[in-house]
């Protein structure tokens, strides 16, 4: 048999023992077929692409179909095959897929920022049907992006530009961090060649220092923290060279300057032992003034969970700690595809289709929120503007008067507040007070706050509101509201 296809095989049935694959079997031979006389700008056979895709793929250990379904993700659009064949040979479930995947795929290329606002909204669509069909297409744009020295360059720059405003952004709402740093160290290699190039030699010669920093550390730490008991596991990682660079633009650091390009972990089982193993380290190192972040106590709006805090050690030698559980970890890792699989794994049914997305919306209720509210947009540049700071920001949690939680972007003024409680709130507001202080309409709020939105009767939104509010909710009803009314 076909070595490749043995080791496509593997990977699924080490995850998962009792998947069915007679289909992928099938798709293979049948993809291999179709892209018989393709080739790719490399010279490589078409299908090996295809194979590429499925292989990525595998890393978010989700179901058979949906690696089925990446092995025949070019078919439609690139081969003879119609949607008709697909469905009789391979069922509606992976025909769907491999057409959400071309869907998208038909986009027009980034060249202006209302294609791109065009693209968020098909991706945005294709994601509301099957989540899948985007895991499938950032898998196919990894790929490339792994590929993509054989462009002409003016191609490069395209989609290296549209992967840093639309794929990594996406990966990172998501949150799938391990693909999002690679689609921008690739990305960043090809749009600003020079300033990758510098500082990856920098890099290099920092290598050898690194590796033994974090041999260090991780004696350290485990001589430290060996004592409670506490089980734990020591891992470390360079910060991408993407990463690196907008901390130095940032900043304004020259990278000798940056301190903390070592990332160190420790993982271990339980939320309440990720807190002791803090106080350990609080013990023994000096901290760094302001770096430190509880994201377990209050998750990122992607679901990310983890403590970060900078420590210091006698020599004067810096680095970022990172304090989380297996769970959190797998989370980071792989986002939403981790939480997907771990409650598929915990007994709750396979989760595929309708069901699956719902229990995923769920958690990710941001996501069902902007699909609804994206049709309120007429300004595609608006939309896009909105959808990344949603995608961008950190959460906060504002309390209401009566101690209702509400979760709202990192910025959110006291409109974004009273829209979110609800739209007729905030289509009422006339005034807000924060911890019984009055306060502008446009202030900023803090996680912990309590804040009271005034209403009148005869209040109504205002247009200039459109200049502070951030999120989408607020934005898109108060153009509906200026739409309704207009004179
Ligand atoms: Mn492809």
């Amino acid at each position: 048999m076909d070595e490749k296809l043995d080791t496509l095989i593997s990977l699924i049935t080490n995850q998962t023992p009792a998947a069915d694959i007679t289909l992928l079997k099938k798709a293979y031979a049948f993809s291999s077929r179709a892209h018989a006389d393709q080739f790719r700008a490399s010279g490589e056979r078409y299908f090996l692409h295809c194979l590429a895709v499925a292989v990525i793929l595998t890393e978010l250990k989700l179901d058979a179909n949906t690696v089925t379904a990446a092995l025949l993700h070019d078919t439609l659009e690139d081969s003879d095959v119609g949607a008709e064949e697909l469905r009789r040979e391979f069922g509606h479930e992976i025909a769907d897929m491999v057409e959400g995947v071309t869907k998208i795929n038909s986009c027009n290329f980034a060249d202006s920022e209302s294609a791109q606002a065009g693209n968020w909204r098909k991706m945005l669509l294709a994601i509301s049907r099957d989540i899948r069909v985007i895991l499938i297409k950032l898998a196919d744009r990894l790929h490339n992006l792994r590929t993509i020295r054989y462009l002409p360059p003016a191609r490069q720059r395209a989609v290296a530009t549209e992967t840093l405003n639309l794929y990594a952004p996406f990966a990172q709402r998501l949150g799938i961090y391990r693909w999002k740093s690679e689609m921008e160290d690739l990305s960043f290699a090809v749009i600003m060649p020079d300033e990758y190039r510098t500082l990856h030699e920098q890099w290099e010669l920092r290598r050898g220092v690194n590796a033994q920093s974090i041999e260090i550390w991780k004696k350290l730490l485990e001589k430290i923290m060996g004592h409670a008991g506490i089980p734990f596991r020591f891992s470390a990682r360079p910060k991408s060279l993407y990463g690196i660079y907008r901390k130095m633009e940032r900043q304004r650091k020259q990278f000798a300057d940056i301190e903390d390009i070592i990332g160190l972990r420790l993982i271990t089982d339980t939320a309440s032992n990720c807190y002791a193993l803090l106080g350990i380290a609080r013990n023994n190192f000096a901290g760094v003034k302001g770096s430190f972040s509880d994201y377990i106590a209050m998750p990122k709006m992607n679901m990310y969970q983890s403590i970060h805090t900078t420590i210091r050690d006698r020599s004067g030698a810096v680095a970022e700690l990172q304090i989380r559980t297996e769970e959190m970890h797998r989370r980071s890792e792989y986002g939403v595809a981790a939480h997907w699989r771990y409650k598929e794994q915990a007994g709750l049914g396979i989760v595929s289709g309708e069901s699956g997305i719902e229990e995923i919306d769920e958690k990710l209720d941001w996501l069902k929120h902007v699909i609804e509210w994206q049709n309120e947009f007429t300004d595609s540049r608006e939309f896009l503007e909105t959808f990344r700071t949603e995608c961008m920001f950190e959460q906060i949690f504002v309390f209401t008067p009566k101690g209702k939680v509400i979760k709202l972007p990192k910025n959110a003024t006291p409109v974004d507040f009273a829209y979110a409680v609800h739209a007729a709130i905030g289509n009422s507001c006339c005034g807000a007070r924060v911890g019984n202080r009055p306060v502008p309409l446009d202030t900023h709020l803090q996680s912990g706050e309590i804040c009271e939105i005034l209403i009148q009767k005869n209040a109504h939104p205002y247009e200039h509101w459109l200049a502070f509010v951030i999120t989408a909710k607020a934005r898109s009803r108060i153009r509906r509201y200026l739409r309704e009314h207009r004179a």
